[in-house]
């Protein structure tokens, strides 16, 4: 697992349960997890965290990945490990590259949207992960389509659109 956040650690942990062993790879001297999260790593004897290791190669026999190639940052030592897979979860990046700078979105794209779902844009909703809010999950994601869909509905059934609640 190459990554230093909550969906890194939460996401090792759970691959313990079908691998062997496990990985945790991060650039940093630091994870930007949870205090809670790196507290429940050290319970985990079966992942190995390496910590200040950027990955130069990832490295397959042609029908899958078997080797990682690590420069370690403090020592500039090249370090190769067998894996039998890697997963990468080394941050998000909203996909709006359809509507960008058609709507107000914050610094890191994230459309930003009112507790209707309206955008900056009269008539144009947004909900789920490509919006700006505080908790990226099914449950928030589906409020919110519903929500979006039922004031896309009075929207355009409005004769007066200035009406919606
Ligand atoms: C590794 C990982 C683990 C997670 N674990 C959990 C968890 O345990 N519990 C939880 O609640 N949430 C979890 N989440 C978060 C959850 O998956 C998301 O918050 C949720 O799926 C967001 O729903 P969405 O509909 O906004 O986006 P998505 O589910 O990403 O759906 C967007 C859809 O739009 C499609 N699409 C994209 N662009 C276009 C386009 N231009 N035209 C047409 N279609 C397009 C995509 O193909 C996709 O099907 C996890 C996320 C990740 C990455």
């Amino acid at each position: 697992m190459i990554g230093g956040g909550n969906s890194a650690l939460e996401e090792a942990m759970y691959l313990t349960r079908y691998a062997e062993h496990c990985f945790l790879i991060h650039r940093r001297d630091n994870f930007r997890a949870s205090l809670y999260l790196q507290e429940e790593l050290k319970k985990y004897p079966a992942i190995t965290t390496l910590l200040s290791r950027t990955v130069r190669k990832i490295e397959g026999d042609g029908n899958r990945v078997n080797v990682l190639v690590l420069e370690n940052k403090n020592t500039g030592k090249i370090e190769t490990i067998d894996v039998d897979g890697i997963f990468i979860s080394v941050g998000q990046k909203p996909n709006v590259e359809f509507i960008d700078g058609k709507v107000e979105q914050n610094p890191a794209g994230y459309i930003i949207t009112d507790y209707k779902m309206q955008t900056s844009v009269k008539g144009i909703f947004a909900c789920g992960d490509v919006i700006r809010k505080s908790l990226y999950q099914v449950v928030t994601a589906c409020s919110e389509g519903a929500i979006a869909a039922y004031s896309a509905e009075i929207y355009l059934s409005s004769k007066d659109s200035s009406d919606i609640i």
